[in-house]
């Protein structure tokens, strides 16, 4: 029996759902949420990421601003750019899209996002709290992950899960949340990365299998349990012969893998759509805490 399916539109719609009421009682109060993105890539695949994420929060009604950065200047005007979202009193979220260029400091990025406005966990007050088991956000691939899990009733208490990826933003804090004492989690989780000898014998061990590797067909059926849940993160472009001249695929070779799993996220369609309406929740909750007053601690 070939896997189900797990579609992420469904149970994005549902998340954006509670985010246009959510939008709604805050204009009630003349309050409009807005997200300040920063960019510095002229990757088409990252200018892409940034556009939909402008384009999520127009649907829902979250204003946003598009800060872009030559990807050949200087780290500063980064710097700068972070620093004046942090501040601006009319930005409730911040979000910088990875990966920087080189010469970039990941730690002075880090340090230059207010806490309050800091949705994906970039500072480490922020990434420490997440990990500490009392999040003032969790990151929205962390999120999506979470919500696709508990939409599709795949618990993972009590299961071996895999996380293939050790990133900053995505698969260490996604690793941490599995394994906490609290629900969606109880996982016991091992985390994979590009030194891991053999990713197959830890994947096949798993009842789940999260993958953030950015690395396409690195899994496929032949590294998989018979009836494991399959989330693949990764969102890859590959050049193909289509109208756009290049494909989206994730780290899973689908088709080999939906003959052995008991259900699996395609791509595109599984966890982006979901943690684009995850980041606008983040985007909604910064907003009702600066309208409610509180949440003035650093
Ligand atoms: P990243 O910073 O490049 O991290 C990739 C991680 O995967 C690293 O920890 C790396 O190991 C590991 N890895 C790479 N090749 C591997 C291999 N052959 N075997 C085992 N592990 C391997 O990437 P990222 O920012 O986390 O993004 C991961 C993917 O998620 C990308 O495809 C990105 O486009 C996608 N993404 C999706 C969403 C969404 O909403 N679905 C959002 C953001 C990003 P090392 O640590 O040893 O280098």
């Amino acid at each position: 029996v070939p896997a189900d399916r797990l579609e992420g539109e469904p149970v994005a719609a549902a998340v954006r759902e509670g985010v246009r009421e959510r939008v709604a009682r805050l204009a009630e109060r003349g309050q409009v949420p807005r997200l300040g993105t920063v960019l510095m890539s002229d990757d088409p695949a990252d200018r892409r990421f940034v556009e939909l994420k402008h384009a999520a929060c127009q649907r829902v009604g979250v204003e946003s601003r598009d800060v872009r950065i030559d990807p050949e200047a200087a780290a500063t005007r980064l710097y700068d750019a972070v620093d004046r979202l942090s501040a601006d009193p009319a930005v409730d979220a911040v979000f910088v899209q990875v990966p920087l260029p080189d010469h970039v400091r990941a730690a002075e990025v880090r340090t230059r996002v207010d806490p309050r406005k800091d949705v994906d966990c970039l500072g480490f007050g922020t990434l420490g709290r997440l990990v500490s088991g009392d999040p003032r956000f969790v990151p929205a691939t962390t999120a999506a992950v979470l919500a696709l899990l508990d939409a599709y009733d795949l618990p993972v208490e009590g299961r071996d899960v895999a996380v293939v990826g050790r990133s900053a933003v995505i698969g260490r804090p996604l690793a941490n949340r599995l394994g906490q004492d609290r629900l969606p989690g109880n996982a016991t989780v091992t985390v994979c990365h590009s030194r891991t000898t053999d990713l197959g014998a830890v994947t096949r061990r798993a009842d789940v299998v999260v993958t953030a590797a950015g690395s396409p067909e690195l899994l496929d059926g032949s590294m998989l349990s018979d009836g494991a849940v399959v989330v693949d993160v990764s969102a890859n472009r590959r050049p193909a012969d289509t109208e756009r001249g290049y494909e989206v695929v994730g780290d899973v070779a689908y088709e080999s893998a939906r003959e052995v799993a008991a259900a699996i996220t395609p791509v595109p369609g599984g966890v982006g759509p979901v943690t684009l309406a995850a980041l606008l929740e983040n985007v909604v909750l910064a907003a009702e805490r600066r309208a409610g007053g509180g949440d003035r601690d650093r």
